[in-house]
């Protein structure tokens, strides 16, 4: 499914069969997660995308070939971070999350609404075995950027989460397993998203301009949407760090500096490093995380990033080629 023009649907098309290059490996994809950031980039809202384009960047498959890391046949995650230079003052700071050089799965390299995938082995995760393809996509963004988020949120208590979608039902498992309060805020009226928020051991859910029983020592906004920065820190205690999560957001709003004032924090979260990615792998498992999903054959990719514009997905969309598919509703 290809991207030849941001604002335009995607369009099912056969292209080569992709080559790896030194250091690559060839994947067959089984399935790739839905991301907003696919989103952001199909809407034209992040610049200079690779054009034509394949988007998807949480992807599962198997080994065919190339490479050094892996064997043939082998389960990995290809992720969002693909590659970095090695060399700037962030990369050799342990930053490489912030590489002047970066290069981004399903934006500048492509990515995974696709049968087969290439990518640079350096950069690929393994996937714990506990987890089927299709429910392992949505740990490889929403759950390790979410992950990296929670880190940068601090040591909080009461946390919460803005915009329940596929990152916050995630992040709100390994929160609980932390032994933290999850509050979560959600579009008003949101039904699904609440409930599904109280099942995964939230003890509050409710609509995002609001205030939450207790005051916030944290906050992970997941949702694009500015005002709710200002909200966040108007739920907030003294102290409280309130992170962006989202690789964009409309405009904020000005606010008071009072509701800023007594030590409150905002900042944004940008990309991953391969270390929260391997952390991540290796805790998705102990907590146990359980992702919540729905299915779309991969030619319905269009109809999948619909639903998601329109807050219709509960949990995360996961997109499955033909083969993928087919085994899996014989299952
Ligand atoms: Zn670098
Ligand atoms: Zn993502």
């Amino acid at each position: 499914m290809v991207l030849d023009e941001p604002g335009k649907p995607l369009r099912e098309t056969e292209l080569p069969d992709p080559e790896p290059g030194d250091g690559q490996v060839l994947v067959e994809v089984s399935a790739c997660g839905v991301c907003r950031t696919d989103l952001h980039v199909v809407d034209g809202e992040l610049p200079k995308p690779k054009l034509p384009l394949v988007v998807g960047h949480q992807i599962v498959g198997r080994v065919l070939g190339g490479g050094e890391r892996f064997s043939p046949g082998d389960r990995i995650g290809i992720p969002w971070l693909g590659w970095t230079d090695g060399e700037c003052r962030y990369c050799g700071s342990g930053r490489e999350n912030l590489c002047d050089n970066a290069r981004f799965t399903g934006y500048t390299l492509d990515g995974g609404y696709a049968e087969l995938a290439v990518a640079d082995d350096r950069y690929c995760v393994p996937v714990p075995d506990a987890y089927a393809d299709a429910e392992a996509a949505p740990l490889l963004c929403a759950g390790l950027i979410g992950y990296r988020a929670l880190r940068m949120a601090g040591d909080g208590e009461r946390l919460g989460l803005y915009g329940f979608g596929a990152s916050a039902h995630i992040v709100a498992q390994v929160a609980r397993h932390e032994g933290r309060r999850v509050f979560a805020f959600t579009r008003a009226g949101d039904e699904a998203a609440q409930s599904l928020a109280l099942e995964l051991g939230a003890e509050w859910a409710g609509d995002s301009a609001g205030t939450a029983p207790e005051p916030l020592d944290a906050a992970i906004l997941f949702a694009p949407v500015g005002e709710l920065v200002p909200a966040a820190l108007r739920a907030s205690a003294k102290g409280a760090v309130i992170v962006c999560a989202g690789i964009h957001m409309s405009d904020l709003p000005s606010f008071p500096y009072e509701l800023l004032w007594e030590e409150r924090v905002i900042r944004s979260v940008a990309n991953l490093t391969r270390g929260d990615a391997e952390e991540f792998m290796a805790l998705a498992p102990q907590v146990p995380v359980r992702t919540e999903i729905e299915v779309f054959p991969l030619e319905a990719a269009n109809d999948a990033l619909a639903r998601l514009r329109a807050g219709e997905v509960r949990g995360a969309a996961v997109l499955m080629p033909p083969r993928s598919w087919v085994a899996s509703t014989k299952r």
